[in-house]
C-alpha cells in the first residue's frame, strides 16, 4: 500500500514467525490460496466495481482507490487470493477434511462494501466466504463473527436485512468507519464500545449478547473476521483486550461452533497492525482453534 502504511507485507511475516517459535507448525496443514473466481466475487460485489478494481490495477508504482487504500502492482492478484481463501477454506471444512481454518490473508475485506473500496479493503474475503456456503455449499444460516475494532461496515452493507446471515460485532465508537449505530437491520447485532473499554467488559458483552443471539440463530457455519487491532499495544485504536481475551472469544465462537455447526469455523485475518501483539495474538487464536 505505500511505504509505511500500517497494512504492510511484514504483518503475515510475523505471524508466520511466531507460529514457527511457537511450534505449533508442527500440528498444523498448511495450503495456499488459489485466486478468487469471478463468480464468486459476483455473488457479493457489483460486476461494474470488480471491473473497477481489476482495470485500476497498476503496471507500476501505487494507485490510490481511496484515501487510506492503494493498489501496487502485487495487490490486484493478493486481493484475489485473500478472496479465494476463505472459499477454499469453506471447501475444506465443508468437505470434513479440516474442522476449521485460518486464512493468514491480506489485504483485509471486512469494510469493502458492494460497489466500494475503503479502509485497505477491496473484497470482503468473509462476505465472499459465506455466499460461498450460503450458494454452493446449500446452508441456510451462517453467522459472522467480527471482533476487529473497527466496525466491519462493508459486511452490513452486503448482508443488512438478509436472513440466512447473522453479523454479530463490536468495535469502538465513535470511530472509523463512523457507522453501524444508526437503525442496524435486525440481523445486525452491532455493540458500540467506548474508547478504553478492557477485556472484562468486553467478554461482557460477548456473553450476554452476541452468545444469545448467535445460540437463538443456530448457525450452520461460523465465519470469523477476526482483527486483532483491538489489542492493548495496537496503537491504531484505544481498546485493551490482550492474548487471554482472544482466547477466550475463540472458545466461545467453538462452543456455539460445537452445539450448531457440527464445529464448522473458518476464521479470517482483518486488522491489526503492531507486528508483535498480532503475531501473538494469532497464534493464541489459532493454538484454541486447534485444541493445542
Ligand atoms: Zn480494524
Amino acid at each position: 500500500m505505500g511505504a509505511h502504511h500500517p497494512e504492510c507485507p511484514d504483518r503475515l511475516g510475523a505471524i508466520s514467525d511466531r507460529l514457527i517459535a511457537s511450534g505449533l507448525d508442527v500440528y498444523l496443514q498448511f495450503h495456499d490460496a488459489p485466486l478468487a473466481e469471478m463468480d464468486q466475487l459476483l455473488r457479493v460485489h457489483a460486476r461494474s466495481y470488480v471491473d473497477h478494481v481489476h482495470e485500476s490495477s497498476p503496471a507500476h508504482g501505487i494507485v490510490h482507490l481511496d484515501p487510506d487504500t492503494a493498489m501496487s502492482p502485487g495487490t490486484l492478484q493478493a486481493a484475489l487470493r485473500s478472496a479465494g481463501a476463505g472459499c477454499y477454506a469453506t471447501d475444506l471444512v465443508m468437505r470434513g477434511q479440516v474442522q476449521n481454518a485460518f486464512c493468514a490473508v491480506r489485504p483485509p475485506g471486512h469494510h469493502a462494501e458492494r460497489a466500494k473500496a475503503m479502509g485497505f479493503c477491496f473484497f470482503n474475503n468473509v462476505a465472499v466466504a459465506a455466499r460461498h456456503a450460503l450458494e454452493v455449499w446449500g446452508l441456510s444460516r451462517v453467522a459472522i463473527v467480527d471482533f476487529d475494532v473497527h466496525h466491519g461496515n462493508g459486511t452490513e452493507d452486503i448482508f443488512a436485512g438478509d436472513p440466512r446471515v447473522l453479523m454479530t460485532g463490536i468495535f469502538q465508537h465513535p470511530f472509523y468507519p463512523y457507522c453501524g449505530t444508526e437503525n442496524p437491520a435486525a440481523n445486525m447485532c452491532n455493540v458500540p464500545l467506548p474508547a478504553g473499554t478492557r477485556g472484562e467488559e468486553f467478554r461482557q458483552v460477548v456473553y450476554d449478547i452476541w452468545l444469545p443471539r448467535l445460540r437463538e440463530f443456530r448457525p450452520e457455519m461460523i465465519f470469523v473476521s477476526a482483527g486483532f487491532d483491538a489489542h492493548y499495544e495496537d496503537d491504531m485504536a484505544s481498546l485493551g483486550l490482550v492474548e487471554s481475551d482472544y482466547a477466550w472469544v475463540t472458545e466461545q465462537i467453538k462452543q456455539v461452533a460445537g452445539e450448531f455447526s457440527k464445529g464448522r469455523i473458518v476464521s479470517l485475518l482483518e486488522g491489526g497492525y503492531v507486528l508483535s501483539a498480532l503475531a501473538r495474538s494469532v497464534t493464541t487464536h489459532i493454538k484454541v482453534l486447534a485444541d493445542l
